[in-house]
């Protein structure tokens, strides 16, 4: 017989119909006129099936064996349930016991387990409710994502894992090599890149903005959704060393039309787990964090705050709020400022617009007061920036003195300044970091349990 997700089953399964089910038991309780209840789950939904099974069912001779953990196969009749909360249970006709799970040595018993704990034993974390949550979540948000740019004929573009040209931070970079670094370190104090695979330093990529301005400025509206790596050394609850990114690219946008699509791609992808995750997003208002969905029907019922940098600063320094670290023109805001500005001075999401130049990179867009950059930042409650993006420096001058005013050497970005000399176009596109949003989404308090296997300092098992 073909075997039934639960989510079917619980969905539109009828009484009186026969189905398989295959899956891991929650939990066991054997009752004094012998028969025992089982609560299987599969993954494909929240809830668990209730499963009755009688002690002349075959297959009930391996009743203890069937401990929380275990996997088995049930085949048997849908009853309507008399209990409350679900619509069907199952009366087993025949288990089959698949794989056993020795009580006393598997890790997840039914007590709670902490999440630094859970972190330890990332391949059995999914079988709880919160992880298995999550990685539904995180499915309908990609799926979300696609959605959104496919349905405004975005092209999905794939760029480079591995790059030669470091986008902004060079210490921030993991190296590619295949040279031989023990041996170097015997008998040389220098590396030669020109002797590694690639001829020159080469490592993972850090933003694929550089490459997607490339087709954006070729095809049209594109996007990449990939893998961003960054070796900042920063034990912090937002970061992680390897982590997911949407970048997506628009030729003609101006900053304005830029935090627009921001805006409604926020919007696009909460709205979709909303409504293709129910049980999951009740789950993560009730156990994760209370405010959750509240948090969540803000954002998509109202418009973003549009703020200049400046203001900003005006703003946390007449707040009379403490902060750690002052506030001054010309500073990165911290995330407590940020925090600040869209928890408590707003309550809602900011884009915060037009920075100092001198603490933004070299490829966005220069005013005419000679201080400030068309920079975004989007800014959502919890989590603090979200999103980066910036219209882009079009003008082939101005991009090669903001280059070398990095300390940069344009010849080195010369495929990127040829983008300014031929057919140079006014164009726009933000970053958006994909665990960030899962972890508004989610209510989660750190980024290292809203991706399936987190790498930051110290730690990169499974
Ligand atoms: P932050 O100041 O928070 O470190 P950033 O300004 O360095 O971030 P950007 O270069 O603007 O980040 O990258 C775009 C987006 O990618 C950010 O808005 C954020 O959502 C996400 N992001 C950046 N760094 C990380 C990281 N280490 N782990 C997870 N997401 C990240
Ligand atoms: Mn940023």
């Amino acid at each position: 017989m073909d075997r039934t997700r639960i989510k079917k089953v619980l969905a539109e399964g009828e009484p009186g119909t026969v189905v398989n089910v295959r899956g891991w038991v929650r939990t066991r309780r054997d009752s004094k006129q012998g028969f025992s209840f089982i609560e299987l789950n599969d993954g494909s939904c929240f809830g668990g099936l209730q499963i009755v099974i009688d002690a002349e069912v075959p297959g009930y001779g391996d009743i203890k064996d069937v401990t929380t953990g275990a996997s088995i196969s049930v085949t048997g009749e849908l009853k309507e349930s008399p209990g409350k909360g679900q619509r069907v249970e199952l009366q087993a006709q025949e288990m089959k016991l698949l794989g056993t799970a020795d009580p006393d040595t598997y890790p997840l018993q039914k007590k709670r387990h902490s999440f630094e704990f859970l972190r330890e034993i990332a391949h059995l974390r999914p079988r709880t409710n919160t992880f298995g949550a999550i990685a539904r979540v995180r499915n309908a948000a990609s799926a979300a994502v696609h959605e959104f740019f496919q349905q405004r004929e975005f092209l999905y573009i794939q760029t480079p894992v591995i790059t030669t040209s470091d986008c902004e931070g060079a210490g921030q970079l993991f190296t590619v090599t295949t040279l031989n670094l023990e041996r170097i370190a015997q008998i040389q104090t220098e590396i030669d890149y020109a002797q590694d695979f690639f001829g020159k330093h080469a490592a993972l990529t850090v933003s694929g903005q550089l490459e997607a301005e490339i087709f954006a400025t070729s095809l049209g509206d594109c996007y990449t959704f990939g893998p961003t790596f960054r070796a900042e050394n920063s034990n912090t609850t937002r970061h992680l060393a390897e982590f997911w990114m949407i970048e997506p690219e628009m030729p003609f946008y101006e900053l304005e039309e830029n935090m627009t699509l921001a805006e409604e791609f926020i919007r696009h992808v909460i709205r979709a787990v909303l409504e293709r995750c129910p049980d999951d997003m009740e789950f993560f208002n009730e156990r994760i964090d209370k405010t959750v969905l509240e948090t969540l029907r803000n954002i998509t019922e109202n418009e973003f705050v549009r703020l200049p940098y400046t203001e900003a600063v005006d703003i946390l320094q007449k707040c009379g709020q403490e902060f750690e670290y002052p506030v001054e023109w010309g500073t990165d805001l911290q995330s407590e400022h940020e925090r600040f500005l869209t928890e408590q001075h707003f309550k809602q999401p900011v884009i915060l617009h037009d920075y100092p130049r001198t603490i933004k990179p070299f490829y966005m867009r220069c005013n005419e007061d000679g201080k400030t950059v068309r920079a975004m930042d989007v800014l959502v409650p919890r989590v603090g920036e979200i999103i980066g993006g910036s219209q882009r420096e079009e003008r082939l001058d101005v991009l090669e003195g903001r280059m070398k005013e990095c300390g940069l050497e344009p010849a080195d970005y010369w495929w990127y300044t040829d983008l300014r000399r031929f057919g140079t176009v006014p164009h726009s596109g933000f970053g958006l970091g994909f665990e960030r949003l899962i972890q508004l989404i989610t209510g989660m308090q750190n980024i290292r349990d809203c991706i399936p296997f987190p790498r930051v300092p110290k730690s990169a098992e499974f």
